[in-house]
Protein backbone atom coordinates (compact mmCIF):
# COMPACT_ATOMS: atom_id res chain seq x y z
CA UNK A 1 0.00 0.00 0.00
CA UNK A 2 1.74 3.53 -0.91
CA UNK A 3 1.86 6.41 1.49
CA UNK A 4 3.35 9.16 -0.76
CA UNK A 5 0.61 11.31 -0.75
CA UNK A 6 0.10 10.64 3.51
CA UNK A 7 4.01 11.52 3.72
CA UNK A 8 4.02 14.88 1.60
CA UNK A 9 0.85 15.97 2.93
CA UNK A 10 2.67 15.51 6.53
CA UNK A 11 5.70 17.29 5.35
CA UNK A 12 3.58 20.41 3.92
CA UNK A 13 1.14 20.75 7.29
CA UNK A 14 4.59 20.54 9.31
CA UNK A 15 5.26 24.16 7.89
CA UNK A 16 2.07 25.11 9.27
CA UNK A 17 0.54 22.87 11.89
CA UNK A 18 2.49 22.46 15.10
CA UNK A 19 3.83 19.29 15.16
CA UNK A 20 1.96 18.74 11.93
CA UNK A 21 -0.75 17.39 14.01
CA UNK A 22 -4.27 19.75 15.90
CA UNK A 23 -3.96 16.91 18.54
CA UNK A 24 -1.06 14.88 19.83
CA UNK A 25 -2.54 11.34 19.81
CA UNK A 26 -3.01 11.98 16.20
CA UNK A 27 0.98 11.45 15.55
CA UNK A 28 2.23 8.32 15.05
CA UNK A 29 4.47 9.23 17.86
CA UNK A 30 4.24 6.12 20.23
CA UNK A 31 4.72 3.75 17.35
CA UNK A 32 6.90 5.43 15.43
CA UNK A 33 6.07 6.55 11.76
CA UNK A 34 4.13 9.49 10.03
CA UNK A 35 0.23 9.81 10.23
CA UNK A 36 -1.98 8.86 7.53
CA UNK A 37 -4.03 12.13 5.85
CA UNK A 38 -7.72 10.42 5.91
CA UNK A 39 -9.92 11.44 3.03
CA UNK A 40 -13.21 10.69 4.05
CA UNK A 41 -15.13 7.81 5.53
CA UNK A 42 -17.74 5.34 5.19
CA UNK A 43 -19.55 3.03 7.77
CA UNK A 44 -16.52 0.79 9.28
CA UNK A 45 -13.85 2.00 6.65
CA UNK A 46 -11.71 4.89 6.61
CA UNK A 47 -9.49 6.19 3.25
CA UNK A 48 -6.74 7.63 3.17
CA UNK A 49 -5.52 10.20 0.18
CA UNK A 50 -3.07 7.30 -1.51
CA UNK A 51 -6.76 5.30 -1.64
CA UNK A 52 -6.22 2.66 0.67
CA UNK A 53 -8.85 1.49 2.71
CA UNK A 54 -8.88 0.52 6.49
CA UNK A 55 -10.93 -0.64 8.92
CA UNK A 56 -11.22 1.85 11.69
CA UNK A 57 -10.93 1.21 15.48
CA UNK A 58 -10.73 4.38 16.37
CA UNK A 59 -14.07 5.63 15.18
CA UNK A 60 -12.95 9.18 15.75
CA UNK A 61 -11.61 8.77 19.38
CA UNK A 62 -15.06 7.64 20.42
CA UNK A 63 -17.55 9.80 18.72
CA UNK A 64 -18.56 7.49 15.58
CA UNK A 65 -20.45 4.48 17.38
CA UNK A 66 -22.85 4.92 14.15
CA UNK A 67 -20.27 4.13 11.95
CA UNK A 68 -18.45 7.12 9.54
CA UNK A 69 -20.64 9.62 7.36
CA UNK A 70 -24.50 7.85 8.33
CA UNK A 71 -26.93 9.20 6.12
CA UNK A 72 -29.57 10.69 8.18
CA UNK A 73 -27.25 12.58 10.53
CA UNK A 74 -25.43 13.85 7.33
CA UNK A 75 -29.33 14.85 5.29
CA UNK A 76 -30.23 16.11 8.90
CA UNK A 77 -26.85 18.83 9.82
CA UNK A 78 -26.80 19.82 5.82
CA UNK A 79 -30.65 20.79 6.13
CA UNK A 80 -29.85 22.65 9.39
CA UNK A 81 -26.42 24.27 7.83
CA UNK A 82 -28.64 25.75 5.25
CA UNK A 83 -30.38 27.66 7.85
CA UNK A 84 -26.88 29.90 9.06
CA UNK A 85 -24.16 28.32 10.85
CA UNK A 86 -24.53 30.17 14.57
CA UNK A 87 -26.72 32.40 15.94
CA UNK A 88 -25.39 33.20 19.52
CA UNK A 89 -29.10 33.10 20.65
CA UNK A 90 -30.83 30.51 22.14
CA UNK A 91 -32.33 27.76 19.40
CA UNK A 92 -34.94 25.22 19.52
CA UNK A 93 -32.27 22.18 18.62
CA UNK A 94 -30.31 22.94 21.90
CA UNK A 95 -33.85 22.40 24.10
CA UNK A 96 -34.53 19.14 22.01
CA UNK A 97 -31.00 17.46 23.14
CA UNK A 98 -30.98 18.63 26.35
CA UNK A 99 -34.49 17.42 26.67
CA UNK A 100 -33.30 13.99 25.59
CA UNK A 101 -30.17 13.49 27.93
CA UNK A 102 -32.20 14.48 30.77
CA UNK A 103 -34.67 11.61 30.18
CA UNK A 104 -31.78 9.22 29.74
CA UNK A 105 -29.74 10.02 32.60
CA UNK A 106 -31.68 10.91 35.73
CA UNK A 107 -28.70 12.33 38.06
CA UNK A 108 -29.12 15.03 34.95
CA UNK A 109 -31.66 17.31 35.98
CA UNK A 110 -30.35 20.38 34.65
CA UNK A 111 -27.25 20.86 31.78
CA UNK A 112 -24.93 23.14 30.15
CA UNK A 113 -23.65 22.58 26.51
CA UNK A 114 -19.96 23.26 25.66
CA UNK A 115 -17.75 22.38 22.89
CA UNK A 116 -15.09 19.98 23.98
CA UNK A 117 -14.93 17.55 27.21
CA UNK A 118 -11.78 19.69 28.05
CA UNK A 119 -14.08 22.41 28.52
CA UNK A 120 -16.81 20.20 30.41
CA UNK A 121 -14.39 18.85 32.65
CA UNK A 122 -13.31 22.33 33.59
CA UNK A 123 -16.42 24.07 34.12
CA UNK A 124 -17.16 20.90 36.68
CA UNK A 125 -14.33 21.82 38.76
CA UNK A 126 -14.90 25.08 39.09
CA UNK A 127 -18.62 24.54 40.01
CA UNK A 128 -18.00 21.94 42.60
CA UNK A 129 -15.29 24.05 44.17
CA UNK A 130 -17.85 26.99 43.75
CA UNK A 131 -20.64 25.24 45.11
CA UNK A 132 -18.38 23.03 48.20
CA UNK A 133 -16.50 26.35 48.70
CA UNK A 134 -13.64 24.31 48.99
CA UNK A 135 -10.45 23.91 46.46
CA UNK A 136 -9.23 20.73 46.44
CA UNK A 137 -9.72 17.70 44.29
CA UNK A 138 -9.25 14.40 43.86
CA UNK A 139 -8.06 12.54 40.32
CA UNK A 140 -7.03 8.66 39.66
CA UNK A 141 -3.87 8.33 37.72
CA UNK A 142 -3.97 7.61 34.08
CA UNK A 143 -7.91 9.13 34.15
CA UNK A 144 -7.72 11.89 31.26
CA UNK A 145 -9.97 14.84 31.61
CA UNK A 146 -9.04 16.98 28.92
CA UNK A 147 -6.04 19.28 29.04
CA UNK A 148 -7.48 21.42 31.89
CA UNK A 149 -4.26 22.67 33.96
CA UNK A 150 -5.21 21.13 37.04
CA UNK A 151 -6.28 17.71 35.64
CA UNK A 152 -3.26 17.07 33.79
CA UNK A 153 -1.46 15.89 36.73
CA UNK A 154 -0.75 12.04 35.91
CA UNK A 155 -3.04 11.96 33.08
CA UNK A 156 -3.79 9.51 30.81
CA UNK A 157 -4.13 9.58 26.82
CA UNK A 158 -1.68 11.40 25.10
CA UNK A 159 0.03 12.58 28.10
CA UNK A 160 0.48 9.13 28.89
CA UNK A 161 1.88 8.00 25.93
CA UNK A 162 4.39 10.56 26.10
CA UNK A 163 5.66 9.67 29.51
CA UNK A 164 5.33 13.25 30.56
CA UNK A 165 2.16 12.91 32.72
CA UNK A 166 2.54 16.88 34.16
CA UNK A 167 2.58 19.31 31.12
CA UNK A 168 5.39 22.10 31.14
CA UNK A 169 3.70 25.59 31.63
CA UNK A 170 1.01 24.48 34.66
CA UNK A 171 2.08 26.57 37.59
CA UNK A 172 3.06 24.19 40.67
CA UNK A 173 0.64 26.34 42.42
CA UNK A 174 -2.59 24.96 39.98
CA UNK A 175 -1.56 21.51 40.47
CA UNK A 176 -1.35 21.85 44.30
CA UNK A 177 -4.79 21.37 44.72
CA UNK A 178 -5.12 18.17 42.65
CA UNK A 179 -4.78 14.91 44.61
CA UNK A 180 -3.44 11.96 42.72
CA UNK A 181 -4.98 8.54 44.26
CA UNK A 182 -4.45 4.96 41.85
CA UNK A 183 -7.79 3.94 40.31
CA UNK A 184 -9.44 1.12 41.99
CA UNK A 185 -8.23 1.89 45.17
CA UNK A 186 -10.91 2.17 47.83
CA UNK A 187 -8.75 2.44 50.54
CA UNK A 188 -5.78 5.05 49.25
CA UNK A 189 -9.45 7.14 48.96
CA UNK A 190 -10.81 6.18 52.24
CA UNK A 191 -7.50 7.23 54.21
CA UNK A 192 -6.97 10.64 52.17
CA UNK A 193 -10.85 11.42 52.90
CA UNK A 194 -10.02 10.62 57.12
CA UNK A 195 -7.06 12.93 56.79
CA UNK A 196 -8.29 16.02 54.44
CA UNK A 197 -12.01 15.19 53.74
CA UNK A 198 -13.45 18.79 54.57
CA UNK A 199 -11.13 19.81 52.16
CA UNK A 200 -12.26 18.66 49.45
CA UNK A 201 -14.43 19.91 46.91
CA UNK A 202 -14.67 17.03 44.65
CA UNK A 203 -13.69 13.66 43.24
CA UNK A 204 -13.75 13.34 39.40
CA UNK A 205 -13.28 9.80 38.05
CA UNK A 206 -13.56 8.04 34.57
CA UNK A 207 -16.33 5.22 35.59
CA UNK A 208 -14.49 3.11 32.63
CA UNK A 209 -11.23 4.23 32.87
CA UNK A 210 -10.88 4.62 28.93
CA UNK A 211 -7.76 6.55 28.37
CA UNK A 212 -4.90 4.68 29.71
CA UNK A 213 -6.71 1.83 27.21
CA UNK A 214 -10.01 0.30 28.98
CA UNK A 215 -9.95 -0.56 32.50
CA UNK A 216 -12.87 -1.34 34.10
CA UNK A 217 -13.72 -0.34 37.88
CA UNK A 218 -13.57 -3.16 40.32
CA UNK A 219 -16.92 -3.81 41.90
CA UNK A 220 -16.61 -1.68 44.79
CA UNK A 221 -14.80 0.90 43.61
CA UNK A 222 -17.80 3.10 41.84
CA UNK A 223 -20.38 2.95 44.87
CA UNK A 224 -17.60 3.28 47.60
CA UNK A 225 -16.89 6.64 46.03
CA UNK A 226 -20.20 7.68 46.00
CA UNK A 227 -20.39 7.13 50.11
CA UNK A 228 -17.03 8.42 50.77
CA UNK A 229 -17.91 12.18 49.23
CA UNK A 230 -21.57 11.98 50.33
CA UNK A 231 -20.09 11.13 53.69
CA UNK A 232 -17.69 13.85 53.54
CA UNK A 233 -19.91 16.75 52.09
CA UNK A 234 -17.81 16.38 48.71
CA UNK A 235 -19.56 16.47 45.02
CA UNK A 236 -18.90 12.89 42.83
CA UNK A 237 -18.01 13.91 38.95
CA UNK A 238 -18.22 11.27 36.74
CA UNK A 239 -16.95 12.00 33.95
CA UNK A 240 -18.41 9.74 31.04
CA UNK A 241 -17.20 12.03 28.20
CA UNK A 242 -16.51 8.43 26.50
CA UNK A 243 -18.28 6.14 28.12
CA UNK A 244 -21.84 8.22 27.67
CA UNK A 245 -24.46 6.29 25.33
CA UNK A 246 -21.51 4.53 24.50
CA UNK A 247 -22.25 1.74 26.88
CA UNK A 248 -25.49 2.21 27.27
CA UNK A 249 -29.03 4.44 25.84
CA UNK A 250 -27.55 7.22 28.57
CA UNK A 251 -24.34 6.69 30.73
CA UNK A 252 -22.81 4.27 32.54
CA UNK A 253 -24.13 5.32 36.04
CA UNK A 254 -27.51 3.86 34.52
CA UNK A 255 -26.09 0.69 34.74
CA UNK A 256 -24.23 0.92 37.88
CA UNK A 257 -27.23 2.59 39.57
CA UNK A 258 -25.17 5.67 40.25
CA UNK A 259 -26.32 8.84 41.21
CA UNK A 260 -23.27 11.45 40.90
CA UNK A 261 -23.36 14.81 41.59
CA UNK A 262 -22.03 16.24 38.26
CA UNK A 263 -21.70 14.06 34.92
CA UNK A 264 -19.59 15.43 31.95
CA UNK A 265 -20.57 14.27 28.48
CA UNK A 266 -19.05 14.73 24.95
CA UNK A 267 -17.52 12.09 21.85
CA UNK A 268 -21.14 10.18 21.67
CA UNK A 269 -23.61 13.15 22.09
CA UNK A 270 -22.35 14.62 19.36
CA UNK A 271 -22.15 12.45 16.64
CA UNK A 272 -18.69 13.47 15.83
CA UNK A 273 -19.64 17.34 15.84
CA UNK A 274 -18.18 19.56 18.80
CA UNK A 275 -20.63 19.07 21.75
CA UNK A 276 -19.94 18.52 25.32
CA UNK A 277 -21.98 19.20 28.46
CA UNK A 278 -21.89 19.09 32.25
CA UNK A 279 -24.54 18.34 34.00
CA UNK A 280 -26.47 17.21 37.36
CA UNK A 281 -28.52 18.49 40.42
CA UNK A 282 -30.78 21.22 40.05
CA UNK A 283 -29.54 22.72 43.55
CA UNK A 284 -25.92 22.70 42.08
CA UNK A 285 -26.40 23.73 38.25
CA UNK A 286 -28.74 26.43 39.48
CA UNK A 287 -25.09 28.14 40.94
CA UNK A 288 -23.95 28.36 36.92
CA UNK A 289 -24.19 32.35 35.33
CA UNK A 290 -26.61 34.12 34.81
CA UNK A 291 -28.55 32.74 37.72
CA UNK A 292 -25.25 31.96 39.93
CA UNK A 293 -22.01 32.91 40.46
CA UNK A 294 -19.94 30.48 38.70
CA UNK A 295 -18.94 31.91 35.39
CA UNK A 296 -18.80 29.69 32.20
CA UNK A 297 -19.33 30.51 28.48
CA UNK A 298 -19.22 29.95 25.19
CA UNK A 299 -19.54 31.57 21.87
CA UNK A 300 -19.92 28.60 19.94
CA UNK A 301 -21.83 26.32 22.61
CA UNK A 302 -25.21 24.50 21.60
CA UNK A 303 -24.13 25.37 17.80
CA UNK A 304 -26.95 24.80 15.53
CA UNK A 305 -24.99 22.14 13.67
CA UNK A 306 -23.86 20.25 16.44
CA UNK A 307 -27.08 20.08 18.05
CA UNK A 308 -28.90 18.31 15.14
CA UNK A 309 -25.88 15.90 14.89
CA UNK A 310 -26.29 14.73 18.64
CA UNK A 311 -30.14 14.68 18.46
CA UNK A 312 -30.17 12.71 15.09
CA UNK A 313 -27.42 9.85 16.58
CA UNK A 314 -29.18 9.61 19.53
CA UNK A 315 -32.57 9.23 18.29
CA UNK A 316 -31.00 6.50 16.01
CA UNK A 317 -29.32 5.00 19.28
CA UNK A 318 -32.75 4.94 21.11
CA UNK A 319 -34.53 3.78 17.93
CA UNK A 320 -32.00 0.73 17.45
CA UNK A 321 -30.32 0.08 21.18
CA UNK A 322 -27.43 -1.71 19.39
CA UNK A 323 -25.57 -2.14 22.33
CA UNK A 324 -26.13 -5.49 23.28
CA UNK A 325 -25.01 -6.87 19.76
CA UNK A 326 -22.07 -4.14 20.04
CA UNK A 327 -20.96 -6.17 23.61
CA UNK A 328 -21.21 -9.07 21.82
CA UNK A 329 -19.31 -8.50 18.41
CA UNK A 330 -16.62 -6.33 20.44
CA UNK A 331 -16.54 -9.88 22.76
CA UNK A 332 -15.73 -11.90 19.84
CA UNK A 333 -13.01 -9.75 18.46
CA UNK A 334 -11.25 -8.64 21.66
CA UNK A 335 -11.32 -12.77 22.76
CA UNK A 336 -10.58 -13.33 19.22
CA UNK A 337 -7.58 -11.61 19.15
CA UNK A 338 -6.08 -12.83 22.15
CA UNK A 339 -6.50 -16.05 21.44
CA UNK A 340 -4.53 -15.38 18.23
CA UNK A 341 -1.53 -13.67 20.23
CA UNK A 342 -1.75 -16.93 22.37
CA UNK A 343 -1.39 -18.98 20.31
CA UNK A 344 1.98 -17.28 19.36
CA UNK A 345 3.32 -17.41 23.12
CA UNK A 346 2.81 -13.28 22.95
CA UNK A 347 1.77 -11.96 26.30
CA UNK A 348 -2.04 -10.47 25.64
CA UNK A 349 -4.75 -10.11 27.61
CA UNK A 350 -7.78 -8.41 26.12
CA UNK A 351 -9.86 -5.92 28.01
CA UNK A 352 -13.18 -5.31 27.30
CA UNK A 353 -16.95 -3.59 27.59
CA UNK A 354 -19.70 -2.61 25.31
CA UNK A 355 -18.35 -1.27 22.07
CA UNK A 356 -14.58 -0.66 23.88
CA UNK A 357 -11.59 -2.70 24.42
CA UNK A 358 -7.88 -3.09 24.71
CA UNK A 359 -5.60 -5.66 24.09
CA UNK A 360 -3.01 -5.10 26.42
CA UNK A 361 0.69 -6.91 25.60
CA UNK A 362 1.11 -7.68 29.30
CA UNK A 363 1.90 -10.92 31.40
CA UNK A 364 -1.35 -10.21 34.02
CA UNK A 365 -4.68 -7.70 33.06
CA UNK A 366 -4.05 -4.42 34.47
CA UNK A 367 -6.23 -2.78 37.06
CA UNK A 368 -4.49 0.30 37.05
CA UNK A 369 -2.03 2.50 35.08
CA UNK A 370 1.49 1.52 37.20
CA UNK A 371 0.14 -1.97 35.96
CA UNK A 372 -0.67 -0.49 32.24
CA UNK A 373 2.62 1.26 32.30
CA UNK A 374 4.40 -2.79 32.37
CA UNK A 375 3.16 -3.29 29.55
CA UNK A 376 5.70 -4.14 26.15
CA UNK A 377 5.01 -1.08 23.59
CA UNK A 378 7.45 -2.25 21.49
CA UNK A 379 5.60 -5.48 21.34
CA UNK A 380 2.30 -3.32 20.55
CA UNK A 381 4.23 -0.66 17.91
CA UNK A 382 5.28 -4.05 16.18
CA UNK A 383 1.42 -5.02 16.24
CA UNK A 384 -0.17 -1.76 15.50
CA UNK A 385 2.41 -1.72 11.88
CA UNK A 386 1.69 -5.15 10.79
CA UNK A 387 -2.06 -4.71 11.20
CA UNK A 388 -1.90 -1.21 9.65
CA UNK A 389 0.09 -2.42 6.86
CA UNK A 390 -2.73 -4.70 6.06
CA UNK A 391 -5.99 -2.69 6.50
CA UNK A 392 -6.79 -2.21 9.91
CA UNK A 393 -6.63 1.19 12.11
CA UNK A 394 -5.83 0.76 15.38
CA UNK A 395 -4.97 3.33 17.82
CA UNK A 396 -1.49 4.11 17.68
CA UNK A 397 -0.56 4.18 21.42
CA UNK A 398 -1.81 0.88 24.04
CA UNK A 399 -2.60 3.57 26.01
CA UNK A 400 -5.88 3.82 24.25
CA UNK A 401 -9.42 1.93 23.83
CA UNK A 402 -10.56 0.88 20.37
CA UNK A 403 -13.98 1.10 19.40
CA UNK A 404 -16.23 -0.58 17.49
CA UNK A 405 -19.24 0.93 15.27
CA UNK A 406 -22.84 0.07 14.50
CA UNK A 407 -21.51 -0.64 10.89
CA UNK A 408 -19.14 -3.34 11.97
CA UNK A 409 -19.42 -6.46 10.14
CA UNK A 410 -19.12 -9.93 10.75
CA UNK A 411 -16.84 -9.83 8.04
CA UNK A 412 -14.70 -6.77 9.27
CA UNK A 413 -14.31 -8.86 12.39
CA UNK A 414 -13.23 -12.00 10.92
CA UNK A 415 -10.80 -10.33 8.62
CA UNK A 416 -9.42 -8.63 11.69
CA UNK A 417 -8.95 -11.39 13.66
CA UNK A 418 -7.65 -13.16 10.69
CA UNK A 419 -4.82 -10.65 10.06
CA UNK A 420 -3.68 -10.39 13.33
CA UNK A 421 -2.75 -14.07 13.20
CA UNK A 422 -0.67 -13.63 10.21
CA UNK A 423 1.05 -10.32 12.03
CA UNK A 424 1.25 -12.20 15.35
CA UNK A 425 3.39 -15.12 13.63
CA UNK A 426 5.54 -12.06 12.47
CA UNK A 427 6.12 -10.72 16.08
CA UNK A 428 9.62 -11.42 17.69
CA UNK A 429 9.72 -10.84 21.52
C1 LIG B 1 -11.87 12.69 25.34
C2 LIG B 1 -12.06 12.88 26.77
C3 LIG B 1 -12.05 14.15 27.36
C4 LIG B 1 -11.67 15.38 26.59
O1 LIG B 1 -12.57 15.69 25.59
P1 LIG B 1 -12.12 16.69 24.41
O2 LIG B 1 -13.37 16.90 23.63
O3 LIG B 1 -11.03 15.99 23.67
O4 LIG B 1 -11.63 17.94 25.06
C5 LIG B 1 -12.36 14.27 28.69
N1 LIG B 1 -12.65 13.19 29.43
C6 LIG B 1 -12.66 11.96 28.92
C7 LIG B 1 -13.02 10.80 29.78
C8 LIG B 1 -12.36 11.75 27.57
O5 LIG B 1 -12.33 10.51 27.08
Amino acid sequence: MGKKMSEAAFLEAEKYIAGGVDSPVRAFKAVGGDPLFIQKGKGSKIYDIDGNEYIDYVGSWGPAILGHAPEKVIDAVRKVAERGLSFGAPTILETELARRIIKAIPSIERLRFVSSGTEAAMSALRLARGFTKREDIVKFTGCYHGHVDSLLVEAGSGAATFGNPTSSGIPKDFARHTIVLPYNDIDACQNLFKELGETIACVIVEPIAGNMGTILPNENFLSALREITLKYGSLLIFDEVLTGFRITYGGYQNLMGIRPDITCLGKVIGGGMPVALYGGRKEVMSLVSPQGDVYQAGTLSGNPLAMISGIETLDILRRENPYLSLHQTTEKLALGLEEEGKRSNLPVKASFIGSMFTLFFCDKMPGNFDMVNRCDTSLFSMYFKGMLKNGVYLPPSQFETNFLSCAHTEDDIRKTIDISKEVFKDIKR
